[in-house]
């Protein structure tokens, strides 16, 4: 009878004192913990520098959101919800858990207090935690086995599949639920049996197994509590071991992964975190070229993924079968991470990462939209990582034949189509265009309080100098004194950049700053969002920065500029996020408030809109790059558009109108679909102050059929 209530400190197994097994048992399970963590670590000391530890109070909000208020699991929202369950569980009863472990070596060990009203309803909270927990394990398991989402799919060419150790680790957590429960059940059955009620809260798993076992002998009873205490005690140390070796890790990891994330978006990372810009060239080696060419936190992401598909099945490169898939870039490195950083022996370590787990393929073929870090629950960086896997390359000389070229000619005439810098003004040349509007050279002799930065693709490319026109009689109608650099504009670099060849971004940055400097401008307007990335996150020291869309919006709201009624009301509009306005910078509402601004105009959003648009393909150097794909990414875009019932693409960026047109007539949806950049139509559709200013308007939609694909 008293045998029945005795903690498992004082009984025997074994013959082996239980206080004696649990403090084995806790101090072993510690020690190889503790083992692996330390070998787990190994390469993050060895890692390159990463500076993560500014902004802390930021970083706490953020930790608070992201990790403690799961944040992005509603993205999924099947998913999301068990996965927020399980990770509330795990909160819930990770004071439990402790009290447990310890309950094995302290006699009636309770933390809060049972005897308290705190401790009753703790106790309440934790039955129906581990619960949810263990019905969740079920539900879980169930879905990966019967109705597994495609994201959770592994393709031939990025290795085997892990359902198996998923199921084995869900299958270990329902375990450690289980035995907790039935370690409360015997324990109120055998009170029950005496006489005695110990509270279980109803409909709990620990409430129908107390049911079950009522009528059970003291003696199968006492066998059960301390029998289900032993293997709670090893399921929780085996769980807590095996986890580092497998997804699981990220359970561990992922408070650490949230806290040091990345904070500034639209950056990339410097090419060392510890040279500065003027010592460059000390450094012998760019980019990464083996493993420990990563930064720790970089590796710390490839501990903390949790492998739930997500980034893939939101990337374009992976949709549309190129050789990326930003998840398998993790699981990868993880894998050799693994291998090569064993939990005995020295590391096996230094090869290159090129040709051994990534093709060369594979790192080119990201348009670096941010669709993967914008998807990731535990906020796993990949702009980065792939930037310096280029910056490598580049290093090596291994850069596709086609953007060489381009390179060369950015080099050589600051442009990527090598034309002559004394033709970048062109563009306000066209026939009728300099009579309705006037577009000062800011070359010392003229001044303005506004510097429209055109960029490369706006000057040079014929179609894309519309866009260029559309924007200046914007400013002109609005009465914005503005001008151009003309031939002392440079290409912003935005994409050299991102390209890996940051040597040759810093000289036309520098050469763009010194001509803003000298301009004497307040502000800059552009309607190029890679422009407008790189103006304000990769340029320093020039004045503010924002996209014509951001201008227009403001001019609408005040009154300034009026816009007139769409004429053909059976065009359907359908606004596609340029990934760097959109993503990358926060600019959603302005270009739809500019939309919703034309009267009569109809709009539709498309399923992937705002942040989870879907690239159109790629900007800059990308339009120099010829992946392999069994689609274009333009080409899904426009299908979208379609779905939505739209027959009118609006873009607010050039790169984004080169792929979308391109795209239509691959598609063979030409005189069904068209494309106008937000700048065209507003150039189009606005009230002039000078009504002659109308004439000579570039680029006018034609009215198209309604599609239904
Ligand atoms: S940035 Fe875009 S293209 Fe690159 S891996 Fe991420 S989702 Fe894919
Ligand atoms: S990187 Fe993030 S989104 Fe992608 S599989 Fe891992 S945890 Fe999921």
């Amino acid at each position: 009878m008293v045998e029945a209530l005795q903690s498992p400190a004082h009984a025997t197994y074994w013959l082996i004192p239980g206080q004696t097994l649990f403090i084995t048992l806790n101090l072993l399970g510690l020690a190889c913990f503790a083992h692996i963590v330390t070998r787990r670590l190994t390469p993050l000391i060895r890692g390159e520098r990463d500076f993560r530890f500014d902004r802390p109070f930021l970083r706490l909000e953020r930790v608070l959101q992201f990790w403690l208020g799961q944040w992005k699991q509603p993205r999924y929202r099947v998913a999301g919800t068990i996965h927020i369950l399980i990770f509330t569980g795990f909160i819930l009863l990770a004071t439990r858990a402790f009290s447990l472990l310890i309950l094995g070596m302290s006699e009636n060990f309770a933390l809060p207090n049972s005897s308290t009203g705190i401790g009753h309803l703790y106790e309440i909270v934790a039955d129906y935690a581990a619960t949810i927990v263990f019905l969740c394990m079920v539900a879980a398991a169930v879905r990966r086995i019967v109705f597994r989402p495609a994201r959770y799919e592994v393709p031939e060419k990025h290795g085997k599949g892990h359902k198996s150790d998923a199921i084995f680790l869900l299958s270990l957590i329902a375990l450690l639920m289980f035995s907790e429960s039935l370690f409360e059940a015997s324990k109120a059955a055998s009170l029950a049996q005496q006489g005695q009620t110990e509270f279980l809260a109803t409909f709990s798993l620990a409430w129908v197994l107390q049911s079950a076992l009522n009528s059970e002998s003291l003696s199968t009873l006492w066998n059960l509590h301390r029998g289900a205490y032993l293997l709670d005690v090893l399921t929780f140390y085996f769980l807590l071991c095996y986890r580092p070796f497998g997804i699981q890790f990220h359970v561990e990891t992922s408070l650490f992964n949230v806290y040091f994330a990345k904070l500034d978006r639209g950056t990339v990372k410097p090419v060392r975190w510890d040279v500065t810009e003027e010592h460059l060239d000390q450094v012998k080696s760019f980019g990464v070229k083996t493993f420990e060419d990563f930064t720790w936190k970089h590796m710390l992401d490839f501990y903390s993924c949790a492998d739930c598909g997500r980034c893939s099945d939101n990337c374009p490169a992976n949709a549309v079968g190129r050789p990326l898939s930003p998840r398998f870039l993790t699981i990868k490195a993880r894998d050799y991470s693994f291998q090569h950083y064993p939990m005995f022996g020295a590391a096996n370590n230094g090869a290159p990462l090129i040709g051994g787990i990534y093709s060369e393929d594979e790192v080119w073929s990201c348009t670096t939209c941010g669709a993967c870090e914008e998807e990731c629950p535990l906020l796993i960086e990949y702009i980065d990582k792939i930037v310096d896997l280029r910056r490598g390359l580049v290093d090596e000389g291994n850069v596709p034949k086609s953007i060489q070229k381009a390179l060369k000619a950015l080099e050589g005439r600051g442009n990527p189509y090598g034309k002559m810098e004394k033709k970048r003004a062109d563009w306000t040349k066209a026939e009728g265009f300099p009579a309705t509007c006037d577009v000062k050279i800011l070359n010392g002799k003229k001044a303005a309080e506004t510097l429209y930065f055109v960029d490369s693709i706006t000057s040079y490319d014929d179609r894309i100098q519309a866009i260029g026109r559309a924007t200046a009689r914007i400013l002109d109608n609005v009465g914005n004194d503005f001008g151009i650099l003309g031939a002392a504009e440079k290409d912003s670099g935005h994409e050299v950049r991102r390209f890996g060849e940051e040597t040759l971004f810093l000289a036309l940055r520098d050469n763009n700053v010194d001509a803003i400097k000298a301009s004497g401008v307040q502000r800059i307007v552009t309607a190029d969002p890679h422009a407008y990335n790189a103006l304000r996150h990769d340029y320093k020291d020039v004045p503010p920065v924002e996209h014509i869309s951001q201008v227009i919006a403001r001019e609408v709201k005040t009154g300034n500029l009026k816009l007139n009624a769409i004429e053909n009301e059976s065009n359907v509009y359908a606004y596609h996020d340029p990934c760097y306005l959109g993503r990358h910078n926060q600019v959603y509402d302005d270009p739809r408030d500019v939309l919703d601004a034309i009267p009569g105009l109809k709009r539709v959003e498309m399923t992937r809109c705002r942040d989870r648009s879907f690239c159109c393909g790629g900007g800059g150097l990308m339009l120099f790059y010829e992946p392999k794909e069994e689609q274009r990414m333009g080409v899904k875009r426009v299908q979208m558009a379609a779905e939505a019932g739209a027959n009118v693409i609006v873009t607010a960026c050039p790169f984004c109108m080169v792929n979308v047109e391109d795209a239509i007539k691959v598609a063979g949806m030409e005189g069904k679909m068209n494309a106008i950049d937000l700048a065209e139509l507003v150039a189009q559709q606005m009230v002039c102050k000078n009504p002659s200013d109308r004439e000579g308007v570039d680029h006018l939609v034609e009215p198209a059929k309604l599609v239904t694909v």
